[in-house]
This record gives structure tokens, sequence and C-alpha cells, in this order.
């Protein structure tokens, strides 16, 4: 269905099965929010659920909680809560840590899996993109450098480039699944194959697909996955992040962030450390309980849906950005960096301008809120779970005003946070 008018937006909204979803969140009335792709909007259930851990769980019943309000075990129910949005079964997945902290153990272990196998501890090589999350390079470089061994990345330039760089010197593949700039949707399954065809292990990165896209880690025969919370699973600012270990690897899953949480008998109090056998050998240490548990509410709201009604409507919601902006922007130089194809399309979508970062000051300052990343990219993010047919018109409205009556400062000061 094409949507030629504000009015056929509107009608759309109605009939949207999502449209419910909407109220559950709070959205300031006037406000565009198309960030949602790096900071998810608030569950008004999340301010409940705070006054509940604040005032109850941590005030009145204070030690006893961890055992009382099930403080222990939130990383793994989190997990098992999330597990069927990624297509994980259950105990495979731990709330817990940061994306890049997560990221440090999947590597170490992936290699120490593949360094303790004489069929395959030859391999030194890393490949990622260079497009990738620059946090993602940077753990895997700090742990080449720390671990010594002569391991080495090596950075593609495409998606394209992978099938002819993947080689039997490659011990990993370490790819973000959807792609932070570009929205650039990876074949989960067929490159994983790639890898595996060669001997390699494949690590994926899903900060830009939990809760946005349909991931099934499983059916691909993936090694490992590390994902994000405070992005489109709504989690709130900063909440910690996910992990993912396939039953299959879990016995031989040994990183070296050995802290207590990861012992098979934390309150054993022993000298030694001896992992646990399950999904919880990838914690480390206490958790921040309040962030942690604001994180369930964001995720009650995927048990009213599923992700194929999320993944249907984001094509929508961003065939009608894409289309509306080239046809009302024409005339102003922004060029797509997204790919039109659905097959390799997430659930943002980036347009290149060479005052990319004005012109997002410019939206945000009309309350249409999108971001700004290098280089003169200006992205915006769509989520299903409340960005409406009628925010999207109006948003390309409000760019095109801005574009052609030149209505951004060109010498704007930089904010720290883009
Ligand atoms: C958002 C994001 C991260 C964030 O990492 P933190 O450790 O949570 O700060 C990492 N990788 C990718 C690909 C991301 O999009």
């Amino acid at each position: 269905m094409r949507l030629t008018s504000r009015n056929a937006c509107q009608t759309a909204d109605q009939l949207d099965s999502l449209h419910d979803l909407r109220k559950e969140f709070r959205l300031a009335d006037g406000m565009i929010y198309l960030d949602g792709n790096s900071l998810g909007a608030q569950p008004h259930a999340a301010m409940r659920k705070a006054q509940h851990v604040i005032e109850n769980e941590w005030g009145n019943d204070l030690i006893k909680s961890w055992n009382t309000a099930g403080w222990f075990d939130l990383p793994s129910r989190l997990g098992n809560q999330l597990a069927p949005l990624i297509g994980a079964d259950p105990n495979e997945v731990v709330v817990t840590d940061t994306t890049s902290i997560n990221l440090f153990k999947a590597i170490a272990a992936a290699l120490d899996i593949q360094a303790r196998d004489p069929a395959t501890a030859h391999k030194k090589t890393i490949i990622t993109e260079s497009s990738n999350f620059p946090t993602d390079i940077y753990m895997a470089e700090g742990i080449t450098r720390w671990l010594d061994r002569g391991y080495h990345i090596q950075l593609i330039e495409s998606p394209e480039d992978l099938a002819t760089s993947i080689n039997d010197d490659t011990a990993l593949v370490m790819l973000t699944h959807v792609n932070y700039r570009s929205g650039y949707l990876h074949d989960m399954q067929y490159v994983t194959a790639q890898a595996h065809q060669h001997g390699a292990m494949c690590i994926w990165d899903l900060a830009h697909s939990a809760g946005a896209v349909p991931v099934e880690l499983n059916k691909a025969n993936a090694d490992f996955a590390v994902g994000c919370c405070y992005k489109y699973l709504n989690g709130g600012p900063g909440a910690p992040a996910f992990i993912w270990v396939p039953h299959r690897h879990q016995a031989q899953f040994a990183h070296p962030l050995t802290g207590w949480w990861g012992h098979a008998a934390p309150f054993a109090m022993q000298t030694h450390f001896e992992a646990t056998p399950g999904i919880r050998r990838a914690l480390c240490g206490t958790q921040p309980i309040v962030s942690l548990a604001m994180i369930e509410s964001g995720l009650d709201l995927f048990a009213r849906t599923n992700m194929q009604t999320i993944r249907d409507k984001s094509l929508a919601l961003t065939d009608l950005f894409i289309q509306r902006v080239e046809h009302v922007c024409a005339s102003h130089q922004l060029e797509l960096v997204t790919p039109r194809s659905h097959q390799h399309r997430g659930s943002h979508v980036s347009f290149k301008h060479e005052h990319a970062y004005a012109i997002i000051q410019a939206l945000i300052a009309r309350q249409v809120i999108g971001d700004y990343r290098e280089p003169g990219i200006m992205r915006f993010g769509f989520t299903p779970l409340y960005t409406s047919f009628t925010d999207v018109w109006d948003a390309v409205e409000h760019l095109s005003d801005i574009l052609d009556k030149q209505l951004y400062d060109k010498n704007i000061q930089r904010n720290v946070v883009t």
C-alpha cells in the first residue's frame, strides 16, 4: 500500500494492529521520536516498576529482596523472556553487563575454543567490518593485544567482501547484524554457514536487531550473540545488555571474567573458581538491580505482538519515509545510505548530507528527534511499537521545510553526544 496523503497515513494508523501499544509509552505531545534505535522510549510501566523496586524492594525489604523479589535470578529470568525475540531457547540468554563487556566474553570464549582444538588452533584472523560500531572493533583489538598470541583483525569494507575474505586462517567472524550507521541487514544464516565452512566461529551483535527485526539464532546455527536492551527493547538508559550462548557451546564457554556470579556455588565461598554448568557462567558480578528491573517493562510489551508483525510495520514505515523524502526533498542532494532491498534493510534509515548535523539539530528544535553519525549522516529510527505512519509523514514535512528554507545553522557547535 502506497500512502500518498496525511489522511491515508491516519487511516493506516487506525488499521494498524500495533496502534494500541503506542499508548503504553510516554511520548510527549507533539514530539516525533525517531531515535528508538539509540534510546528506546519509556514504557509507562517502567515508572510504576521503578516506584515499586525503590519503595518496596529496596526501601522496605532491603537485603531480603535478593530472595523474595527474585533479584538473584533476574539476569536469567529476563534472558528467558527475551529469548523468543531472537530465536534462542530457554536458558541460553542472560541479561547482564554492557554490550562491550559481553563481546569481550564472547570473543575470549570463542578464541579459547578455537585454540584448544588442534584442528583450529592455527587460525589467527578475526574478520569484521570497518563500518562496524567502533566499540566492537575496539574490544576485539583489546583482547588480541592482551592475549598476544598473534591474532590480527581484518577489516572488510563491504558485506560483499565477506565471501572472499573468509578462509582457513579465519578464527572468528564478528559482525553487527544490522549496521548502526547504514542500517544494512546481514543474512545471518548465510554468513554463519560460510564461516562454519572454513572452521571459523561467528559472533553476532544484535544491538540494532533485537526487538526490531526477526532473529533466528538457533536456526542460523550462530555461535554466540550479544545485544543491547536500551535501544529497541526499551529497557532504559544504560540498561544492562544480553549475551546468548547456545546449549551446544555452554560446556566449553570459558571467559576470563570469572567472577563469583558465574560460579557453580556462589555462596559456598570457595577459594577456587568453578564455572556453573549453564548460561549463568556468562555472568560476572553483582548487577545494577534497579536498572535491570526496568527491562521487564519493555519486554512485557513484546508479549502482546510478534516479531513478524513488527517487521511488516517496520518495512512499511521505512518504505514510506524513503519514498516521501525522495519525493519532497528531491532537490536537496540527500543520499540514501540504507539499502532499498527489504532483505537487507533494518529498522532505521540514514541519509547523507553535507550539513547533516545542522539539519538534525534544526529537526530536534522542532521536536522531531533523530540523530547524527559521522560522516555526515542523519539517522532516523522507526520503532513499530510506537512510531505511527502520521509521524513519518509529518517528520518529512518538517525536513523538507527546513531544507527548502535553509532553516539550519551551518556553523552550529557540536554537542558531546551527537
Ligand atoms: C549501541 C551499540 C553498542 C553499545 O555498547 P555498550 O557497551 O552498551 O555501550 C555496541 N555495539 C553496537 C553495534 C551498538 O549498536
